[in-house]
């Protein structure tokens, strides 16, 4: 990471970048700065390297208008384990508050009623397994616009800004937490619509995944 002095603009030296305390040191100033004054000075070469060899689960798709970035990256594991957790709660649950009754002929509306949460469950587990299985994140870049989507079909987070409101392109941490591992986001800072500062887009614990959909907008952002 190379970064900028936020006053005079030159390039700030590794050896007076301290991450311990978050500060650098400019020498031409002499001053030293908060990190996150700091900009970051964009490696042209290095940035075209990272997207042209796209990592695992990302894809570009060409469309009429512009690029999309497909995003899909599945956890086998999480789809199987998911599966059986539901066929067993549900299978339990709807099994003997539903069809056993309604077999036998001893169904009552109390019953029935006493199911719904049940129901309910499994119709938003069911939804989750779908979009594990089939669900992407998207970020489309066209006529002057990033569109970001996360979801399955047209169900899902959508968000739409100009690309000449973006200022800079951070990967930063996030709140969100699988597996006591923390999700990191591509962090949008400029100035949007409803006086918005920050944009977060694309959270996952896959840093390839960040680092490409940074060069993505990086690329396109001219
Ligand atoms: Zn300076």
């Amino acid at each position: 990471m190379k970064l900028k002095c936020p006053k005079c603009e030159q390039e700030i030296n590794i050896a007076d970048i301290n991450m311990q305390t978050d500060s650098v040191l400019c020498r031409s100033c002499e001053e030293i700065f908060n990190i996150n004054e700091c900009t970051e000075i964009i490696d042209k070469e290095h940035i075209k390297n990272i997207y042209n060899n796209p990592p695992n689960g990302c894809m570009i798709r060409e469309d009429f208008d512009g690029k999309t970035l497909i995003i899909k990256k599945k956890s086998l594991l999480g789809i199987l384990i998911l599966t059986i957790f539901t066929l067993i709660w549900s299978g339990l649950s709807i099994g003997s508050i539903y069809v056993m009754p309604i077999l036998n002929g001893k169904f009552n509306v109390e019953q029935g009623l006493f199911g719904i949460p049940f129901v309910l469950g499994t119709i938003i587990l069911v939804n989750v397994i779908m979009c594990m299985l089939f669900g992407a994140k998207k970020i489309k870049i066209a006529n002057g616009e990033l569109y970001y989507f996360n979801g399955l079909a047209k169900v899902g987070i959508k968000k739409r800004l100009q690309v000449s409101q973006i200022k800079e392109v951070n990967i930063t941490r996030s709140n969100i937490q699988t597996n006591n591992q923390y999700h990191y986001q591509v962090e949008l800072k400029g100035h949007f619509d409803n006086n918005k500062k920050v944009i977060n887009i694309v959270s996952t614990t896959d840093d390839e995944i960040l680092e490409y959909a940074k060069a993505f907008i990086l690329v396109h952002k001219k």
